[in-house]
């Protein structure tokens, strides 16, 4: 079994998208991107900070999935990371209305020691200075570090995501902050801009349109299955996060043919966190269900054309 380092928030998000609302529920990138990896056998562990405002029942959710949160600081008196977010009609695009940061504003990650020899580290949206001191943990270097960021840490943290983008293997982002960040609107160019600034793979999110990875010259384009309802998208890119360094984590390959699978593992989950409000789908998922759903995407993209 491969062990799984998941560095990221673990939140309350409170969201907006045009078919209702919710106050504060259970989100965070650590905790989209820890469900999502439940589903592949490997063992995996959190970093991250919280307040002991967080309900109890959030965590033991978490603990049923044996996701061990030894290393999840609850600071007494504390405020839990908070976000909120309302989605535009399309659902594509999304305005930020709250970012609080509280607890996460002073926080020094600790990795706990039966992880600093995890094989993957999975390093969620966060700041890039955590992420870079989760790194700088690891006794070993582990097989594989996974990066995942966003326009935030660019506007008010580049230098330092610059610094930390240096030493991963794979960069996680989507279209709009890959265009953000190396100033291409190529993403062919983009990714081969990224290539120059330390990772060897590059995967370029595209929300609905699917996902592109790159590795030197090669490109494999997975598609994200067509839904027949979309309720809230919060949590998809961290969930596809998920899946696919759960899936390298659990096969322990990671050449770019095994790298395409973990894309539609990916891709596979992230299409049905978007359907209930929320970590909810995540929940309440079914190997069988994940299995099915493979099969659907297999027909998707699978045709047969006779080349001379
Ligand atoms: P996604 O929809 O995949 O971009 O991820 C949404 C999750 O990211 C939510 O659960 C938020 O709690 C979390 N989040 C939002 N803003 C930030 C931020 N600046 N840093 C870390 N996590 C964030």
């Amino acid at each position: 079994m491969g062990k799984l380092l998941i560095v990221g928030t673990v939140a309350f998000d409170a969201i907006e998208t045009p078919f209702g609302k919710t106050d504060k529920i259970l989100g965070g990138a650590a905790t989209y991107i820890a469900l999502a990896a439940s589903q592949f056998e490997v063992d995996s562990a959190i970093v991250s900070i919280v307040g002991d405002d967080l309900p109890q029942e959030y965590l033991d959710l978490l603990t049923d999935r044996d996701i061990d949160i030894s290393a999840l600081e609850i600071v007494k008196g504390g405020k839990t990371f908070y976000w909120k977010g309302k989605y535009h009609n399309d659902l594509n695009t999304r305005d930020t209305l709250v970012t609080e940061l509280n607890t996460l504003e002073d926080f020094n990650p600790v990795v706990p020691q039966d992880y600093n020899d995890a094989d993957v580290v999975m390093l969620g949206n966060l700041h890039p200075i955590v992420q870079l001191g989760v790194i700088n943990q690891m006794k070993k270097r582990p097989k594989l570090i996974i990066l995942d960021t966003m326009n935030f840490w660019m506007d008010n943290a580049l230098e330092d995501l610059m610094e930390v983008i240096k030493h991963i293997d794979v960069l996680t982002i989507n279209d709009e902050e890959a265009r953000q960040l190396t100033g291409e609107y190529s993403l062919v160019r983009a990714a081969q801009k990224i290539f120059t600034m330390g990772p060897k793979f590059v995967v370029i999110k595209k929300g609905e349109h699917g996902a592109l990875l790159f590795n030197e010259s090669q490109i494999f384009f997975a598609p994200a299955l067509p839904l027949e309802e979309v309720f809230d998208p919060t949590g998809a890119g961290d969930t596809f996060a998920g899946g696919f360094a759960g899936f390298l984590a659990a096969s322990n390959d990671s050449s770019f043919e095994n790298m395409k699978k973990a894309v539609i593992h990916g891709s596979n989950l992230a299409s049905f966190s978007v359907e209930k409000f929320g970590a909810e789908r995540m929940l309440k998922l079914d190997r069988k269900e994940i299995r099915e759903r493979l099969h659907q995407f297999k027909k998707l993209t699978q045709f047969d054309i006779e080349l001379q």
